[in-house]
């Protein structure tokens, strides 16, 4: 007998030819999370994930939300494995997972059987009516009921036998890697991780786009963005962050432009910038932490104004009628909040005026922007000298 955790995922989304390349790509991101507390083995089982200590503990506490939040598993499951299949041993161990679970307090529960083997010589009734029989019969603080039970106790008879009684959920949505890949413009802000986590809930492969303009942003802030990606990774699987040199261009906007225009002009280059790159790299679509009124550059005239300097993808902004609190409340859950609000400054921050405008009127913004002198060569030479790491 072993304590294991079964992670199951969504397996309807998972038709087609891209099966194993994502069931694998969900064992690699397993895999990867768990490296950093102990040595688990990560395989897959008859439609499920499988996870095993090599150790002799199983350290539930730790494992289980680094398993659990990854976009794609639907729910993991703590759970004694069993070698031997024999009704004898299934309910002796059912019992004693049962009397571990309840202690001296009363309960009412039910059994429910899965029988994949289906050589065994008892169906998945006679099981759970054997098992519930017994069980009741050994232990005074537990009543049968069948239809609204405190407990579930499962049990199901696999290669090897399995026992749970708890079904810890996950966000759920689609595995990543059904629904193509999206770049997101990743600051160090709150709002931006959790737009690609939002996107990759829908199966949706995640890259990143920083623009750095040093030195008057530190390498602090560069690292705070590096860990921002790598925390995200934990659940949307592998990152490839580019990092793009954008000082000169912003010096180039600044200069040229007056003051209360210039975060919209930045931004627009921002777009230029990171629809090319997604574009060069397979991408169907940019994203962005925008929320509608947050802030001058989010207004509804001014998203007008940014976007049409994207020529080509879709931009998504999932947060857009999202209110602070509830991105903070998803930020804080996905341990993003606590990097996100370390003080580092942001390429947007330095620079701007007192009071940008709120209202800008796209063909004005597009007239200013052609007279910017070799915007176009700055843009490019940024792409060049952007630095790529995968998290
Ligand atoms: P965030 O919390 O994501 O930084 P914000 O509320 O601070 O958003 P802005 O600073 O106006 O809002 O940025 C709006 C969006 O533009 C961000 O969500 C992000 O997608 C993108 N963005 C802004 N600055 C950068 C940057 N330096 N690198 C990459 N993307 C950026
Ligand atoms: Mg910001």
């Amino acid at each position: 007998m072993q304590n294991v955790l079964l992670a199951k995922y969504g397996e309807i989304a998972l038709r087609g030819k891209n099966r194993h390349l994502i069931e694998n790509a969900l064992l690699k991101t397993i895999s990867k999370n768990l490296e950093k507390v102990g040595n688990y083995s990560v395989k897959k089982e008859q439609g499920r994930v499988l996870i095993e200590s090599r150790e002799e503990n199983f350290d539930y506490d730790k494992v289980i939300p680094l398993v659990v939040n990854i976009l794609g598993i639907t729910a993991v499951c703590p759970a004694i494995k069993l070698e031997d299949n024999s009704i004898e041993n299934i309910r002796a161990k059912a019992l004693l997972h049962m009397k571990e679970y309840c202690g001296d307090k009363e309960y009412t529960f039910k059994v429910e059987t899965k029988r994949s083997d289906k050589q065994y010589p008892m169906d998945s009734r006679e099981i759970s009516t054997d098992i519930g029989g017994y069980i009741f019969n050994n232990m005074d603080n537990i009543k049968v009921d069948v239809r609204n039970p405190d407990i579930t106790l499962m049990v199901e008879i696999r290669n090897y036998t399995y026992i749970y009684s708890k079904l810890i959920k996950g966000f759920g949505g689609l595995p990543i890697g059904t629904s193509g890949k999206a770049t997101v413009l990743l600051s160090g802000g709150i709002d931006s991780p959790i737009s690609a986590f939002m996107m990759a809930k829908r199966g949706v492969s995640i890259e990143a786009v920083y623009f750095h303009s040093p030195p008057y942003t530190s390498d602090r802030a560069k690292q705070k963005v590096i860990d921002l990606a790598e925390q995200l990774s934990t659940f949307t699987g592998e990152i490839k962050l580019h990092i793009v040199p954008f000082t000169e261009t912003q010096l180039k906007i600044y200069e040229s432009v007056p003051p209360e225009k210039m975060t919209i002009l930045l931004k627009r280059a921002m777009f230029k910038i990171a629809e090319k790159i997604a574009i060069k790299n397979n991408s169907q679509g940019l994203v962005t932490g925008d929320s509608i009124g947050q802030v001058a550059s989010q207004t509804m005239q001014a998203i007008e104004a940014i976007n049409s300097a994207v020529t080509t993808l879709p931009v998504f902004r999932p947060l857009c009628s999202m209110d602070k609190q509830e991105i903070i409340d998803i930020a804080r859950k996905l341990g993003t909040f606590e990097i996100s609000i370390r003080p580092y400054e942001d390429c947007c921050t330095i620079f701007v005026a007192k009071h940008p405008e709120t209202k800008p009127k796209r063909n004005i913004i597009e007239n200013i922007e052609k007279n910017i002198k070799d915007l176009d060569i700055l843009i490019d030479k940024a792409i060049e000298n952007t630095e790529t790491i995968i998290l």
